[in-house]
């Protein structure tokens, strides 16, 4: 799920996966649904 971040007066979206962050929030949702850092998400290795 993307997060939204403010920073210096900007609004970020945020990858909840791997932590990484976009200005664009199509740009964020387009990675997460690729994004397969599972490092992240310790539930998936119990
Ligand atoms: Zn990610």
């Amino acid at each position: 799920m993307v997060t939204t971040t403010e920073r210096d007066g900007m609004t970020w979206y945020e990858c909840e996966t791997c932590g990484m962050l976009f200005d664009d929030r199509d740009d964020a949702s387009q990675h997460e649904e690729h994004c397969d850092d599972d490092s992240a998400d310790p539930s998936y290795l119990q």
